[in-house]
């Protein structure tokens, strides 16, 4: 579908629409909104096309709990920036790490309640510095789909090695270069 494909990428995978132009994801009940106030260019008539065409489409989430995020070893999503520096929790969970992600220290050392933490450093173990390495990563590259209210949520992509400092930079770059050369695209069609 033409205007679709046009406005629109649609990551079947994760279950999600993102806005070429606004580089991020759009809750399919908001498309007719997005489209109104993003996008004037777009007819009437079109837009209802397009929203049609959204309501058939199978493998999109229509409430937060249904969008399925890479893994954390997948590359980043293309169409969406990329950052660098998320925060992301290594504690383990049932032998897995817990990779829970956000960008503000603050955020991460509330995440850190729900596994019991404050217990842990009552006992007295660990100093500040030990424990930060062990609870969590630094210069995480990191996307999300989504700007808007529950629909937030920040997950990490290709997890930096625990030890290793780099933060993919060239990651991040490979996946901005993508955007430009979409958007170059564009402005010849
Ligand atoms: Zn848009
Ligand atoms: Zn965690």
């Amino acid at each position: 579908m033409d205007v679709f494909e046009k406005l629109f990428i649609h990551y079947r995978e994760c279950q999600v629409i993102t806005c070429k132009q606004c580089q991020f994801a759009v809750n399919p009940a908001n498309a007719k909104g997005h489209i109104q106030s993003k996008h004037k260019t777009v007819t009437k008539e079109q837009c209802a096309r397009v929203v049609e065409f959204i309501g058939r489409l199978s493998q999109v989430a229509w409430s937060p709990a249904q969008v399925k995020y890479p893994d954390a070893s997948s590359l980043a999503v293309p169409g969406i920036p990329v950052y660098a520096n998320g925060l992301r929790c290594v504690f383990e969970v049932e032998g897995r790490e817990c990779n829970y992600t956000c960008r503000e220290r603050s955020g991460m050392q509330k995440h850190y309640k729900t596994h019991g933490y404050e217990n842990l450093r009552r006992k007295g173990r660990p100093n500040e510095e030990t424990d930060q390495s062990r609870l969590w990563v630094e210069n995480q590259t990191c996307q999300w789909f989504f700007r808007t209210g529950k629909w937030q949520k920040i997950f990490p992509v290709q997890v930096v090695p625990r030890s290793g400092q780099a933060p993919a930079v060239d990651v991040v770059a490979k996946a901005n270069e993508w955007m430009d050369d979409l958007f170059n695209g564009m402005d010849q069609e």
